[in-house]
């Protein structure tokens, strides 16, 4: 789903025409007026195929254009498969860098803290991913390990983009010390007041602190995992998306973990993948798999469960992302008192 509406876009290209008619009349060189000129043009020809009802249809194919792709040039007339061999040399170029930033900006593996162990895969359907996922150290001796785990709407490169600045968002907030529903109401006051008004992200954040306790705060993500021996709860959503209403309120809910108890987070590309006779995975088959492999070690274990998903997917195609992450509680940590 990509949660943009045409509205968005006129008003993209209406901003790029009053730009271009300032730009004009400021009276650059020649040949800079007559590149402006060019490009009201096409900006005009966008608005009225916009007003005939023929807008974002590729003109070879009359399939509709890749909507992320128009969100980013609302000028293009030509879909992914009708672009010229140097048009699609220079996207793909383009998405090589995008996936490599991408990759550099998720948190390190078989991370150790405190008493947890963290570990997660991440595993983008094309080049670049719309899946979120991080670990913020805490600053401090007495700060908790923040996690997050969210699924943004829409695919490809501008859903990656969203994810970047959800990253940054929360990288920034982080220092403020916020509990983690003040963390996720100051991010969705942040997100609704930028200009990508429009796009939404399901999300849930984490504090990892001492003596086994964890608080999350969802804000719309698929529901948590909490896996021990007695069996797998699920910890549902309390929230709305982030980027809905400015005003969302979140709740932080508790969760005490003994030594060797994990909490299994996921986005929607694993609950929702898909056999080849259109069966769903779901939430039910991650549970009753995680509790089935619990005493492996975090790393297979964590490999085990998403190798179950491509296993049940067989030989289709991975079409939405999948991340999995898991916080685990030290074997070795010191047992809560019963209560
Ligand atoms: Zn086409």
């Amino acid at each position: 789903m990509v949660g943009i509406t045409d509205r968005y876009i006129r008003e993209q290209l209406e901003m790029r025409r009053e730009r271009l008619t300032t730009a004009i009349a400021s009276a650059p060189a020649p040949a800079v007026t007559i590149r402006f000129h060019e490009l009201l043009s096409e900006v005009d020809s966008a608005l009225q195929r916009m007003d005939a009802g023929n807008y974002g249809i590729c003109e070879v194919c009359n399939d509709p254009i890749e909507r992320d792709r128009l969100i980013e040039d609302p000028l293009i007339r030509l879909c992914l498969d009708h672009l010229s061999s140097e048009e699609r040399r220079a996207l793909e170029g383009d998405l090589e860098l995008a996936a490599g930033i991408q990759r550099s900006l998720l948190p390190p593996t078989n991370l150790q803290l405190l008493d947890w162990q963290m570990e997660y895969e991440y595993k983008p359907a094309g080049l670049v991913s719309g899946d979120y996922c991080d670990v913020i150290l805490p600053s401090d001796s007495n700060g908790g390990l923040t996690f997050l785990i969210g699924d943004v709407s829409g695919k490809g490169v501008a859903a990656s983009l969203l994810m970047s600045y959800l990253r940054a968002t929360f990288r920034s907030l982080s220092t403020a010390s916020l509990d983690v529903n003040k963390l996720l109401e100051a991010a969705n006051r942040l997100f609704c007041e930028s200009t990508m008004a429009g796009q939404f992200a399901t999300l849930i954040c984490g504090s990892a602190g001492r003596d086994g306790e964890l608080q999350i705060a969802s804000a719309g993500h698929c529901p948590a995992l909490v896996v021990s021996t007695d069996g797998v709860k699920q910890v549902r959503a309390t929230g709305l998306p982030l980027g809905m209403f400015s005003t969302s309120h979140y709740t932080a809910e508790r969760i005490e973990l003994q030594p060797g108890d994990s909490l299994l987070l996921y986005t929607d590309g694993i609950s929702e993948a898909r056999d080849r006779n259109g069966n769903e995975y779901g939430i039910e088959s991650i549970a009753h798999f995680a509790h089935k492999c619990r005493s492996q070690s975090l790393q297979q274990f964590t490999a085990m469960c998403l190798n179950d998903v491509r296993r049940f997917s067989g030989d289709t195609t991975q079409s939405d992302d999948q991340t999995m992450m898991v916080i685990r509680r030290d074997k070795s940590a010191n047992a809560l008192p019963v209560s």
